[in-house]
């Protein structure tokens, strides 16, 4: 059953510069807006209730009511918060793969609501703005990230952030208008796109991430925490590359999108 992780409740962070209780709440959402955020890629919009409160990279709970079908999987997902707190919306971005949750979630009709379970987790950005962050992410992986990012560029935090996005072809980059304006609009965050399977005219990084990548992004290795999200294999993967630095392993911070 892919009932979505419920080890977060009544959730006390573990890190201590962001510990706090959080509130959790159970409500149902409305489904607002659909749109198409790379290749096979949705990302679903929700009203957000009155009063919910979270952390950039947090994420929520969501069941399907009464669907249409359903398989052994279950009705419930659990799906990172893509838009910062800051931001009008809750939203969830996900590959559209062949389960009976995701076909129904893609044809939901407008203004059809889902059971809201949130939020949690302490995938959260740190609080010394003078440490620098680093993300290292494969693919849909990037959905926290996007809301730490938006978040800290609104709020001019003034931490250093690096983003090295991989995925097989440009198009399957998930939300890259997104960060393609946050680095833009903040001078602090670099944006680095590496595919596999780039077109002639392609700009960004070729291949996959390695260790000499990380080293030309990351002047001084020692000095950043480093955030790694997304399926378990790409985030075992890029934690034995930082590992293999000789990164202390106290500055990696984990999220396994357990279910893919
Ligand atoms: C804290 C947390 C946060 C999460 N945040 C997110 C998030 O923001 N976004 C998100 O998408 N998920 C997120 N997840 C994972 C999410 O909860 C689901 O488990 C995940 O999306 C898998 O969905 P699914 O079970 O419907 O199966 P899927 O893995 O989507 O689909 C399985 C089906 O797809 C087929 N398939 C497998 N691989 C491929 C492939 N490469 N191409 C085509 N078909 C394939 C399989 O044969 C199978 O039939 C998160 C999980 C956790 C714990």
């Amino acid at each position: 059953m892919n009932q979505a992780i419920y080890t977060y409740a009544s959730t006390i962070s573990t890190f201590q510069d962001t510990k706090r209780e959080d509130h959790i709440m159970q409500t149902k959402v409305k489904l607002i807006k659909k749109e198409t955020v790379a290749e096979g890629t949705m990302a679903f919009h929700f009203a957000k209730p009155q009063g919910f409160e979270f952390r950039a990279g947090q994420f929520a709970d969501y069941t399907l009511i009464d669907p249409p079908e359903t398989d052994a999987e279950g009705n419930t997902r659990g799906f990172s918060l893509v838009q910062a707190p800051f931001e009008p919306d809750l939203v969830a971005a996900t590959r559209m793969r062949d389960t009976a949750f995701k076909r129904v979630l893609k044809d939901l009709p407008i203004g059809t609501e889902l059971k809201l379970d949130a939020p949690y987790g302490d995938f959260t950005l740190h609080k010394t703005a003078s440490t620098p962050a680093v993300f290292i992410i494969g693919g849909i992986g990037v959905t926290p990230v996007r809301s730490m990012i938006a978040q800290a560029s609104h709020d001019k935090t003034g931490h250093k952030i690096t983003l090295l996005h991989a995925s097989r072809t440009p198009a399957d980059l998930p939300l890259k208008a997104d960060f393609e304006r946050l680095a833009k609009d903040n001078p602090n965050f670099i944006y680095v796109m590496v595919v596999e399977s780039p077109t002639s005219d392609w700009r960004g990084e070729r291949g996959r991430v390695t260790a000499e990548m990380v080293k030309k992004y990351v002047p001084d290795l020692s000095k950043p925490i480093y955030y790694l999200s997304g399926p378990e294999g790409m985030v075992k993967a890029m934690r034995q590359l930082l590992t293999d630095l000789e990164v202390n392993e106290d500055n990696i911070r984990t999220e396994e999108f357990t279910g893919y």
